[in-house]
């Protein structure tokens, strides 16, 4: 195994710097004026999303809720509306908790101490750090997926981040180079040093400002570091999504309870057997006008399991009066609500050729 020179932290921070200087993203929709506000939008929608999807979320977001007493206000529905399309709808839901939170335990503003910040719903160490440095120009570390490989190559760190002792060592890591001046620019530079050069698949080590103490590159083996999840095949739940439509080609939709999953978010009533759509029907006060058509079924991942979906359309119509806060929606024209991923994906296909088998 070759050594790399060693770098102590103001050397690494300053190279960090001046390598982002030049290449940094620095006109980034959030960072003009970098309000905790702003940052913390972006930080929550840069979770598992790219930068590039999320700027058009990033200026719908902002032009309907300008600062934290418009979210705090907004219905839950208008925010997961927003999100349609982001996915993971839990980090819509805490944020828009977080900014009740912040409303009313803290006048509209963010706290200062990191400690106080995790506190807060949705929002984690790495998250708090990335607000409290950009916004403030606290000294915070932080330490998301970007800069745990950055990290872990640097010092070839083994073993997976998820496993509390990697992290630990990472963590200790990014607290040892985190510098005590220009905190919000080493902060974004870190992230884009590991978005744009240190990337996950080939990592451009010949653009990188820290190559010559690099251990994985020093080794040749970047691509080992971080060290990957340990693989666990998932398990695989089935359900029927019933796609009750009303004379008119309406579709009714109800929103799901606010926990579990597609907390919040609008979607078809769900039965566990085909069998049993007699019984949603008769529930909702509605009877199947014609033969219902089962239509091309699909799989949905969740991150701990598989969903195997089977869309049942159903013409019905209306018999009494029904117990239930749904709505009949036009496919075409849903309106703001959220939706989950698979229901929007099935209003799409609704207008267009279906390939269906009766039963
Ligand atoms: S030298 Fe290569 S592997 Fe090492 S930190 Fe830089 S880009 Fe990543």
């Amino acid at each position: 195994m070759r050594s790399p020179s060693p770098i102590d932290s103001a050397t690494f921070s300053d190279s960090v710097l001046a390598w982002y200087d030049q290449h940094g993203r620095q006109s980034l929709p959030w960072q003009h004026p970098r309000t905790p506000y702003q940052v913390w939008i972006s930080e929550i929608m840069l979770q598992q999303t790219q930068v590039s999807t999320v700027i058009p979320y990033f200026h719908r977001f902002m032009e309907k809720f300008p600062d934290v007493h418009a979210l705090a206000s907004a219905a839950q529905d208008e925010v997961l509306h927003l999100w349609t399309g982001l996915g993971y709808y839990a980090r819509a839901r805490n944020l828009h908790k977080c900014a009740q939170t912040l409303v009313e335990e803290y006048a509209g503003d963010f706290p200062h101490t990191v400690e106080e910040v995790a506190s807060l719903p949705g929002i984690g160490r790495s998250t708090a750090g990335a607000i409290l440095a950009q916004s403030r120009g606290i000294r915070a570390a932080i330490l998301d997926g970007n800069v745990k490989r950055v990290l872990a190559r640097l010092h070839a760190v083994e073993g997976w981040p998820g496993k509390k002792p990697v992290e630990n060592r990472l963590w200790e890591l990014a607290e040892h180079y985190t510098p005590h001046q220009r905190l919000a620019d080493y902060t974004q530079a870190m992230m884009d040093l590991g978005a744009t050069v240190c990337t996950r698949g080939t990592p451009n080590c010949s653009a990188c400002p820290v190559q010559n103490h690099c251990q994985a590159h020093a080794n040749d083996n970047p691509q080992d570091y971080p060290g990957r999840k340990p693989k666990k095949a998932l398990p695989v739940r089935t359900t029927v999504m019933l796609i009750l439509r009303d004379a008119q080609g309406r579709v009714w939709l109800e929103p799901r309870p606010s926990s579990g999953i597609w907390g919040g978010l609008w979607c078809f009533p769900q039965t566990e057997e085909i069998d049993l759509f007699d019984e949603a029907l008769a529930q909702r006060a509605l009877n199947a006008s014609d033969a219902p058509q089962a239509l091309q079924g699909f799989r949905h991942t969740f991150s701990h399991f598989h969903l195997d979906i089977t869309p049942l359309e159903i013409p019905v119509q209306v018999i009494g009066t029904r117990d239930s806060n749904g709505r009949w929606v036009d496919p075409a024209a849903p309106g703001e609500l959220g939706l989950a991923a698979p229901v929007k994906k099935l209003l799409g296909r609704l207008d267009t050729p279906r390939q269906t088998s009766m039963l």
